[in-house]
């Protein structure tokens, strides 16, 4: 990589910014009186949460064995996918990359913020044509590129990683919404060593807490300064924040969840054997999985009376359904209604 500069890659209206600080949370104190801030004096959320979100991020730290200076946390990782285009790419100007197909959300942000989408077809197993990647970046001019791994719909995870990050210029963001699924390390683990990458972690797959709306980006002191700056002051609520500290206590329930999903993943993937509409069902990293189909539209609309929903991926990735696994109860019924739409 050639030399980094973060502050030439961030917008300039953006590195003019003065953050929202409140006082309150930037200051120690025993047993305040807290007349600052117009809230009402009863109640048991009475008060604003904490704007940053302090003990959160030093639990998170302390089991990730980093800085609290390197995270941000959003109002799901939705949210920093939004901050990150914001920051980053100027409106009617800017591009970003993302793979095809990949998650929807970088593209509908960029839209949002007026920013041209480019994207990097993937090959028949969803894998990254490195040549196709190398002559993109050189021809265009890309300030963010959003490398989803396990990546969504298509499950599998991107490899050699590093070689992307080497031959790119701009900020890199690698999401890991399914990392807990695949057995993969971590890009955590590359943030010493790049410093324009942003790894995005969020709660709402594998923790089991999508409700709580609360993601994780880990990057550069210097880049997640920027997070803190455009984000909104109280953008991760105090029952969010509470249930999300309880929940790091008890780290079985992520082992607990993570077991049992990939072993029904593992009943799943037999079970599709037996159904015959089934033409392939692609190798899956994450908890669900895209499946070729014979009659994929009329399968899904079929499972859908049956009030089975599903992920329609048609037409842009023909025959194709997007499952993710369920309870053993949900995975058997979904299987009986396959079974029943074959025969
Ligand atoms: C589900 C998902 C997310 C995010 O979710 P939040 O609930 O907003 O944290 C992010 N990226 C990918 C690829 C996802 O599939």
């Amino acid at each position: 990589m050639k030399e980094f500069n973060l502050n030439t890659l961030v917008r300039k209206n953006i590195l003019n910014i003065q953050p929202y600080i409140s006082f309150r949370d930037h200051n120690e104190f025993k047993a305040p009186v807290m007349l600052d801030a117009n809230e009402c004096p009863f109640g048991e959320f009475n008060r604003y949460p904490d704007s940053s979100q302090k003990k959160l991020k030093k639990k998170i730290a302390e089991i990730k064995g980093i800085s609290p200076s390197e995270i941000a946390l959003g109002n799901g990782s939705d949210e920093l996918i939004d901050l990150i285009i914001k920051i980053f790419c100027e409106p009617k100007k800017d591009a970003i990359l993302m793979m095809n197909p990949s998650f929807a959300m970088y593209a509908f942000y960029a839209a949002v913020n007026e920013n041209e989408v480019l994207k990097l077809d993937l090959d028949e197993n969803f894998e990254i044509l490195k040549d196709d990647f190398l002559k993109i970046t050189q021809e265009q001019d890309i300030k963010v590129f959003f490398l989803c791994s396990p990546n969504n719909p298509t499950g599998n995870s991107v490899q050699d990683i590093e070689f992307f990050i080497q031959n790119f210029d701009g900020i890199i963001v690698i999401d890991e919404a399914y990392i807990e699924f695949s057995g993969n390390k971590s890009g955590i683990e590359l943030l010493a060593q790049y410093p324009n990458v942003i790894v995005l972690q969020t709660f709402s797959k594998a923790w089991g807490t999508a409700g709580a709306r609360v993601g994780v980006a880990y990057a550069s002191e210097g880049i997640i300064r920027f997070i803190n700056t455009v984000k909104a002051p109280y953008n991760v609520n105090s029952l969010s924040q509470e249930l999300i500290l309880n929940l790091l206590d008890n780290k079985e329930k992520l082992k607990e969840n993570v077991d049992n999903i990939l072993r029904e993943r593992t009943w799943l993937e037999e079970q599709f054997k037996t159904i015959e509409c089934i033409e392939n069902v692609f190798p899956t990293d994450a908890n669900f999985f895209l499946i070729k189909m014979k009659n994929a539209e009329e399968v899904y609309n079929r499972m859908l009376k049956e009030e089975i929903l599903t992920s329609k991926r048609t037409p842009a990735i023909p025959d194709c359904i997007r499952i993710n696994v369920g309870s053993r109860e949900e995975n058997k019924k979904l299987i009986n209604v396959l079974k029943a739409i074959a025969s």
